[in-house]
């Protein structure tokens, strides 16, 4: 709980840019089946260890997968999974968490809305985020693959657009994202720890701005298919992923 509190302040710091006011929310995998996510409607800058909820995942997978469910039955389902009654109801992306933990084996996930990386998925060029890799520490912080997901009403139907692409992206790649992009809104980091969680949304941001540097200037030139192959299997990369990952290194 610590280390998801610390990470969830250390996110909202002001110089990073990454979220203001309510915006963006943290989880973590508590057990099976159990998650601990931030409450709606607080603040991650001044999150104590009162801003997260003890939630069961599976009502809201059932809820996500549920096709005649709809969205007036989200704060039903909300309230009623989280495992103590006196604790604040969880925020409504809550059922996003669930998914990249349940769905995507993912062990933290943070949720924020960057500055810089939004300043793209808020233009006609969004598509480009997930176009190929622009630098070799971007392949080894974040993987070869990410995620785009077409806007969607926060919600029921974002879940569900997430859900869609979160299982094609894993029967293409054979492995989950570390990075999902939702258009017109922000960006979800799934990761093994804390520490991997701050990492890869710092290596977001800045493959963000620097996508935005090569737009300025001209058409972004990709990383090829086998320069990027190389970087994600090559044994020294794997070693500073492993490192990166572990919770040792926090
Ligand atoms: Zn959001």
């Amino acid at each position: 709980m610590t280390d998801l509190v610390t990470l969830t302040r250390t996110l909202a710091e002001p110089d990073r840019d990454l979220v203001v006011l309510a915006e963006g929310n943290t989880s973590m995998r508590t057990g099976d089946g159990e998650m601990l996510v931030k409450a709606s409607g607080s603040k991650m800058a001044t999150a104590t260890e009162a801003d997260f909820v003890a939630v069961r995942t599976q009502p809201l997978l059932d809820l996500v997968a549920a096709e005649e469910s709809d969205d007036s039955l989200v704060n039903r389902v909300l309230l009623d999974a989280r495992l103590d009654a006196d604790t604040p109801k969880p925020s409504m992306e809550a059922l996003l968490h669930a998914l990249c933990l349940e769905e995507a084996g993912a062990e933290v996930v943070a949720h924020t809305h960057p500055t810089a990386v939004n300043g793209i998925l808020c233009s006609d060029r969004a598509q480009e985020l997930v176009a190929g890799a622009l630098f070799p520490d971007q392949v080894v912080v974040m993987g070869r693959h990410t995620v785009l997901v077409p806007y969607a009403d926060p919600g029921l139907a974002l879940a569900r657009a997430v859900r869609t692409e979160l299982h094609r992206h894993i029967e293409r790649h054979d492995r989950p994202p570390k990075v999902i992009y939702l258009v017109n809104h922000g960006i979800f980091v799934l990761a093994a720890s804390t520490s991997e969680a701050l990492a890869v949304t710092e290596m977001t941001v800045k493959a963000a701005r620097i996508l935005a540097g090569a737009l300025a200037v001209g058409k972004p030139v990709y990383l090829t298919d086998a320069e990027a192959e190389r970087i994600d299997t090559r044994p020294d990369e794997l070693h500073r992923r492993r490192r990166l990952a572990s919770r040792e290194d926090r």
